[in-house]
Parts: C-alpha cells; sequence; structure tokens
C-alpha cells in the first residue's frame, strides 16, 4: 500500500468503519452491559485484548463465536478468592470468573505475589496489602509467604505498642508502594487490634486513596461485641478518616443481623460515605481453626458447638476433644462452619446492595460454584435476582469498588467499546453450579466461552491447555489524581 492510500484511509475515518477485521467476533448474542443497560443482540470485535466494536452491523473476525442463544456479558470479578493456585484458577474460569483478587486479607508479600503469578494465571489477580501479615511482622513473628491467617497467640491477640503500631504503617506503605490495590483487614483474627490501631489503618489507606477491605471484629449478637457494634466500629472508622470500606461476607459476618447491618451500609451510603458490601450464597463458612476466630467465647458468639464444625476433606465431624488438638496446633487446618440460615443468605444475596464475591479456597463449594449458583438459584429458579441485576452484582459493583485504587478497573466490568475483553458467553438455561460440601471441587457447567484480555480460556465448554493469560491489576497513581 503507498502512503497516499494510507493517508486516505485515515482521513476517512476509523478501521470499523471500513470493515476491518477483528482478531475474534462474538456473534449473534444477547450481549448485556449493566454499566449503559445494552441489552440487544449485537455483534462484539476483539482486537488486541481489547473490545473493539460493539454493533449490530455484521463484523469480521479471524475467528468467530456463534452465540446465538447465549448471553454475553463481562467476565466475573471476584474481590474475595484465597486459593490462588491453578487447580482454583480452572475452576474460577470455569464459574466465570475472569478476575480473582485476594483482598479480604491480602497476601504478606505483595512484590512476591505479583511475581510469583506473574504470566502464570490463566485469569487476572491482584492482592491488598495485609494488615495482619504487617503485624506479624512487627511482632517479631512474620508470616510466610504461602499463609494468610496468622495463629492464634501474640501477634494476633495482643495489643500493638505505639512502635510497632509505626512499623506496621511503615510495612503497609511498601505494600501500597508495591501495587496492592487496598489495605486488607481481618480484625476478627487479629482481636488484640485496639480500635485506635483500625483507626490508623484506616487514616493510612485514605492517604494513598485506596479502599479498605475488612472481615469485622465479631459476629452475633452478644453484646458487648456483637455483628453490629462491629460494623459501627468500620464505618465509623470510615467516617472519620475518609476512607473507602468494603465490608466483606455480610452474609456470615452478620449472621441473623445481616437486615440490619445492610440497612446500616444504606444509611452510611446516604450521608455520603463510601461504604460498600459483599456476599457469598452458602449457608457454611471456612476458616482455619488455629486462629483467633476461636478465641474462648465463639460458641456463644456464633450459637453453635463443636458438631457444626467439619473437616472438608472427610467429612468428619468435630468432637470437643478434637477441636482442642486441632486449635493448640501450630499448623493450620481448614475447617467449614453451618452457621447461617437459607433464608438469610437468600435475603442477602437479593439485596440490591450487595456485590458477590466467592472467599474462595479449596474445600469449600464457594471456590469453584458460587458465580453459576448465582445465575442458577438465584436468576433462574427462584427469580429474586434479574439477570441484569446478577451482572452488576458479579462484574460492574467489584470492578467499580477497585477504580479508585486503579484506572485500569474502568476497562473491568463493562461490555464497551475501549473496555478490555474479558468476556464471558454462557447458556442462561442450562448454567449452573455442580460444586457441594461433599465434592467441593465440580467444575461449574454452562460457560460455551471465557475471554481473559481476549484470549479464550474456554472454548466450547472445554479448557484451553496451556493458556494464561491473566494479567496483575495493581494500583496506579493516575487515579488519584496526581503526577
Ligand atoms: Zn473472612
Amino acid at each position: 500500500m503507498n502512503k497516499l492510500i494510507v493517508l486516505v484511509l485515515l482521513t476517512l475515518g476509523t478501521p470499523a468503519a471500513w470493515s476491518a477485521t477483528y482478531d475474534l467476533v462474538i456473534r449473534g448474542g444477547r450481549v448485556l452491559d449493566p454499566e449503559t443497560g445494552l441489552d440487544a443482540s449485537v455483534n462484539v470485535g476483539i482486537n488486541g485484548g481489547r473490545i473493539a466494536r460493539v454493533s449490530a452491523e455484521q463484523l469480521t473476525g479471524t475467528r468467530t463465536i456463534d452465540a446465538h442463544g447465549l448471553v454475553v456479558t463481562p467476565g466475573f470479578i471476584d474481590l474475595h478468592q484465597h486459593a490462588q493456585d491453578d487447580v482454583s484458577g480452572v475452576l474460577k474460569a470455569f464459574d466465570g470468573v475472569t478476575s480473582g483478587l485476594e483482598m479480604e486479607i491480602g497476601v504478606p508479600d505483595v512484590k512476591e505475589f505479583l511475581a510469583r503469578k506473574s504470566g502464570h494465571s490463566r485469569i487476572n489477580f491482584g492482592t491488598t496489602a495485609s494488615h495482619s501479615a504487617a503485624r506479624a511482622a512487627a511482632f517479631g513473628q512474620p508470616l510466610a509467604s504461602t499463609d494468610l491467617i496468622p495463629a492464634s497467640g501474640r501477634s494476633s491477640n495482643d495489643p500493638a505498642t505505639p512502635a510497632q503500631l509505626a512499623q506496621m504503617e511503615a510495612r503497609l506503605q511498601q505494600e501500597l508502594d508495591a501495587g496492592a490495590l487496598g489495605i486488607g483487614m481481618g480484625i476478627q483474627y487479629v482481636p488484640g487490634a485496639t480500635r485506635e490501631e483500625v483507626i490508623r489503618i484506616f487514616r493510612l489507606a485514605a492517604s494513598r486513596h485506596v479502599p479498605v477491605f475488612t472481615h469485622v471484629r465479631s459476629a452475633g449478637r452478644t453484646e458487648p461485641g456483637s455483628s453490629i457494634e462491629a460494623v459501627e466500629e468500620v464505618i465509623g472508622a470510615a467516617a472519620v478518616t475518609g476512607a473507602s470500606l468494603q465490608i466483606v461476607h455480610i452474609n456470615s459476618s452478620c449472621l441473623a443481623d445481616a437486615p440490619e447491618c445492610l440497612a446500616m451500609v444504606a444509611g452510611a451510603r446516604a450521608r455520603g460515605l463510601d461504604v460498600t458490601t459483599e456476599a457469598y450464597p452458602y449457608t457454611a463458612g471456612m476458616t482455619t481453626i488455629n486462629s483467633a476466630l476461636f478465641n474462648p467465647g465463639w460458641q456463644e458468639k456464633f450459637g453453635i458447638s463443636y458438631d457444626a464444625l467439619m473437616l472438608p476433606n472427610t467429612g468428619e465431624r468435630l468432637s470437643r476433644k478434637r477441636f482442642d488438638e486441632l486449635h493448640a496446633s501450630p499448623t493450620s487446618t481448614d475447617v467449614i462452619l453451618f452457621l447461617n440460615r437459607q433464608e438469610l443468605v437468600d435475603a442477602v444475596i437479593a439485596d440490591p446492595l450487595a456485590s458477590i464475591a466467592s472467599d474462595g479456597e479449596l474445600g469449600h463449594p464457594r471456590d469453584a460454584g458460587t458465580y453459576c449458583r448465582i445465575l442458577a438459584r438465584y436468576v433462574r429458579e427462584l427469580r429474586t435476582v434479574s439477570l441484569m441485576d446478577a451482572i452488576r452484582k458479579m462484574s460492574l459493583m467489584p470492578a467499580q469498588r477497585l477504580e479508585k485504587a486503579t484506572a485500569t478497573a474502568r476497562r473491568k466490568g463493562r461490555i464497551q467499546e475501549g473496555a478490555d475483553a474479558d468476556i464471558v458467553v454462557f447458556d442462561p438455561a442450562t448454567v449452573t453450579d455442580r460444586a457441594t460440601y461433599e465434592h467441593p471441587t465440580e467444575r461449574s457447567t454452562g460457560m460455551r466461552f471465557v475471554l481473559v484480555n481476549g484470549v479464550l480460556v474456554i472454548d466450547k465448554g472445554a479448557l484451553v491447555p496451556g493458556v494464561l493469560p491473566g494479567a496483575a491489576i495493581v494500583s496506579d497513581q493516575d487515579s488519584r489524581g496526581r503526577p
């Protein structure tokens, strides 16, 4: 082509105007974009990892996916994904998750985590800076890079000295410099953290323009120390510091008081505070048995006893003797806790304020089934959530939660020109979760195509071997309006 023709073509308009060929075209699907409200049969053209065209016009692609009868939506963004190994990466992809981030607690070493995952992940990833890990280090008991939650001990149960608190803050600053998207605070796992410590950490997050994600201090109805008091603490800390706040798993942190906790979030928002929340669609929780969550008083707090605790791999229900042995062990063992009622979980999931996040860990069905369970149970069977609202809760809302920390998030959770091509194409009539407490790693079914940054990781319902297009999502300076 000579230069004159190139010039003429350039002046005639954008490539889309003259029948471009795209890397990939998704043709004829019902396309949903929760931000613009688009719900129409249109074609999507993808180039270089981004959505280049969304149009009713015929588009030509090097590869074309026929999506007639299927739904095309933004890939799901899981802000609460603990298991970061490839086994879970595969499960998440089958569940429609294109980004899975460790935001509740945060990894102990952000730089090491990002380096380890880069080029080795099917789905996008990211993390918060870990308050618990910074605390453990300040107490001279640093966590291993693969640990998340400290064992119950001095670093979890004792108040920090002023010097230790200053050390924690310095460590969190470093972790934010390394790309952490916020600060993760599992306050219930570090009950030694005073109210003042919590406010100091929120103040640090506010000064860095990143959100705090928190598992609140307590659960249950016993006062002092109720769920409501715990939610008041973090909303208060957000109010006095100006930090943005995501209260994680409001279903399991608030239990029977979840309706009131949601009303408190609504009230905070009505007063102009940036407070959001999330939930997962299961009645059981899961955590480590040697953590401070099981400090004395846990039975009264949660209203359960030993028989509500189950080991994930064997299904063994615990006795007092077995509990005492595992709780005292320095080795952490995962345990499933049956502590919620189905009707409460169903009410929380249907609430417009609750986004969806899995709290995914191997051993609990939520790791593999959270997102397709929303589509199967709440959209198709109970009809308590519309398809568009489900997509909003699973893609746009989590993207928006990250937008203050990174401009990248503005390109996620959307089917719009210029957005990242993180896309799922599924059959709304059959999509379903299949994981159970007995078989927690059963893959969800019904996802026909899943794209991460424009690359197919699920193709015609089958895993594409050897492709690892997941990219790091890290904080940036642009989103904070600084040079
Ligand atoms: Zn938690």
